[in-house]
């Protein structure tokens, strides 16, 4: 079924402007996406500081990265290839966002995992979060680095990158990029003032069954 194109772009453009001003798109970094149908996605073009994105300035593609639809001069994100995988690769997701989280990154800078459960909250919003291997930005490296684990996650982060979050609805992948980012500066605290200790199973066990009552 076709989306109503107009309500998505607004759906894109005001989680854009939200992300950028918590700090999370500075400069011309990140991207957003969206499926508009089974064979079309909504992209944000390169090199636009996504704060003061447009609705119309949105392209729409093909499963296969070609432009459909878009404003004279303006091109798709260069991290599209990584969008298009997971909408090839994720039926149920609807959204895809892109971005260079700084204590997120941070954390992958200094070899330290998310993937590790310590705070309920990233344990029920976010699930396990593996970070890939490293892959040179904007080319199909990163592309590549992501296939093993899109298909069973929901947030998965870029070593010395960023984070690619995906969700049912465009909210719900900007959502999962700020509790990640949270958690993020939470760990980093944490790790400053000591060694912070796992859950423990029993306490991971019963977060999974709330999780799952939930739906993921
Ligand atoms: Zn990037």
């Amino acid at each position: 079924m076709r989306r109503d194109a107009w309500v998505l772009r607004r759906e894109i453009v005001e989680a854009a402007r939200r992300l950028d001003s918590q700090g999370l798109l500075p400069g011309p970094s990140g991207n957003l996406s969206a499926r508009l149908s089974a064979e079309e996605v909504l992209v944000v073009p390169s090199g636009v500081p996504k704060g003061r994105l447009q609705p119309e300035e949105l392209l729409v593609v093909s499963l296969e990265g070609e432009v459909l639809k878009g404003m004279r001069g303006l091109k798709p994100t260069s991290e599209l290839p990584m969008h298009l995988e997971v909408y090839r690769r994720r039926p149920d997701v609807e959204a895809v966002v892109h971005a260079h989280p700084a204590a997120a990154v941070a954390l992958t800078v200094a070899g330290i995992s998310l993937s590790e459960p310590i705070l309920p909250e990233a344990v029920l919003l976010l699930g396990e979060v593996p970070t890939t291997r490293y892959a040179t930005p904007s080319t199909p490296e990163n592309q590549a680095a992501i296939v093993e684990w899109i298909a069973d996650h929901n947030v998965v982060l870029l070593a010395r990158h960023g984070s690619l979050t995906v969700g049912r609805t465009v909210a719900e992948a900007a959502m999962r990029l700020e509790v990640l980012e949270h958690t993020a500066k939470t760990l980093l605290w944490a790790y400053m003032a000591g060694k912070p200790s796992p859950l423990s199973p029993e306490a991971v066990a019963k977060l999974q069954a709330v999780r799952e009552s939930y739906g993921k």
